[in-house]
Order: structure tokens, then sequence, then C-alpha cells
């Protein structure tokens, strides 16, 4: 449990916003351990892999996209989850591969959930205050659908520990991985707190 591990990508806005140092402090400060990170400009075949590594990826975005849309009170561009989704990939083939992007791998417990809750929800209209998402940018599926792109969130974070899996193969090669021991470890994790009284 402890070396669970999960993919984090700083999109191209979040770099172009001078973010980088204030994204990762607050992965950093949660106790969770970087195990490896790089900067590289995606292509888009690249980023196309790393959205469909999750078969159900497309219908499930677009009936998040279509619910939210509902909950507001307002008509989704379509019915059909599907459309949604293809539209959605050409942009973020456009947005993700604009420039560079920070990949990290964190690893700690339940990595992949404390990561999502500190990135916040997708949409930064509605992201909680608190996250990084609802703290840092202000775009909405309304904005971003009404100018032919995809929502600028500054961040990627994987959904699930199979998605983490999957996506970590995409972006960083075995050894890109470091397996070291971080000293507030014994603090996170150790049952007796033995060795801190002299
Ligand atoms: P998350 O990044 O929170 O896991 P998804 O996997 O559902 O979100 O979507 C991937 C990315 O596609 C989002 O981070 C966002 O940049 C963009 N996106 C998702 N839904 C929409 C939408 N309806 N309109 C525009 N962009 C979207
Ligand atoms: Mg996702």
């Amino acid at each position: 449990m402890k070396k669970e591990r999960t993919l984090v990508l700083i999109k191209p806005d979040g770099v172009q916003r001078s973010l980088i140092g204030e994204i990762i402090k607050r992965y950093e400060r949660s106790g969770l351990k970087l195990a490896g990170m790089k900067m590289v400009v995606s292509t888009a075949e690249h980023i196309e892999k790393h959205y469909t590594v999750d078969p159900e990826w497309r219908r499930i975005t677009g009936e998040k996209t279509i619910k939210s849309y509902k909950d507001k009170g307002l008509q989704p561009p379509s019915e059909d989850p599907l459309v949604i989704t293809d539209i959605l990939l050409g942009n973020l083939k456009k947005y993700m591969a604009s420039g560079p992007v920070i990949a990290m791998v964190w690893q700690g417990v339940h990595a992949v959930k404390i990561v999502r809750k500190i990135t916040g929800g997708t949409e930064p209209l509605t992201s909680d205050v608190g996250t990084i998402r609802g703290d840092f940018v202000l775009d909405s599926y309304q904005l971003s659908d009404a100018d032919g792109r995809a929502v600028r969130n500054l961040i990627h974070a994987s959904g699930s520990v199979d998605e983490a899996e999957k996506e970590i193969s995409l972006w960083f090669k075995p050894e890109e991985i470091i397996n070291y021991r971080l000293v507030q470890e014994q603090i996170l994790y150790d049952v007796n707190l033995d060795g801190i009284l002299e």
C-alpha cells in the first residue's frame, strides 16, 4: 500500500503560468515521495495513447461533461458521450502537445486518491477552493466549448491505480523511476515512532 504510485503532468498552461514550483510544493508537503520527474514535449500520437489507455475514458468523460452541463441547467453540446469525447480528444492533442510539460511519479499510501484530492475537480469553475485547480485557474466547459478547445486546468493526475500503472509506463522507462528512502517515511508510516526521544 505504501508503494502506490500515480502519474502527474503539469500541463503546458501550468508551465507557462510559472506554477511548477507551487504545484510540486502542494504534492510534496502531503508526505508523498517524488519517485521520478522530467520535462518533455509530447506529440499528438502520445497524447491519444495517454487518454485512451482506459477503454472506458471516452464514455465516462463524455457522461461527466453532459451531467455538468445539465447540473447548471444548460444544454450539452451533444447527448452522445462519444461525440463529445471525439471532439475533446482532438482538442487535447493540440493542448497537451503545445509546449513542455513536467511529468512526475508520486509514491505513497493512497497516492492516486491523495493526488486527485489536492488537484481538485476537472472543471476549474467548480473545483473546490484549496485545490490547485480551484485556486489557480478559472476555466469552464462552457467557455472552452465555445472556443473549441480543451479545458485548461493545469494538471493531469491518474484516476485509478490501474490507470496510473498504464500511464506511468507510457511516460517513464523503468530506470527513470528511483527507489529510495525518505527519512520522513519513518514518521509517516512507522507503527511505534521509536527513536525520537534520546
Ligand atoms: P481529469 O483530468 O480530471 O481526469 P478527464 O479525464 O475527464 O478529467 O478529462 C481529461 C481532460 O480533458 C481534462 O483535464 C480537461 O483538460 C479536458 N476536458 C474534459 N472534459 C472536457 C470538456 N467537456 N470540454 C473541454 N475539455 C474537457
Ligand atoms: Mg482523467
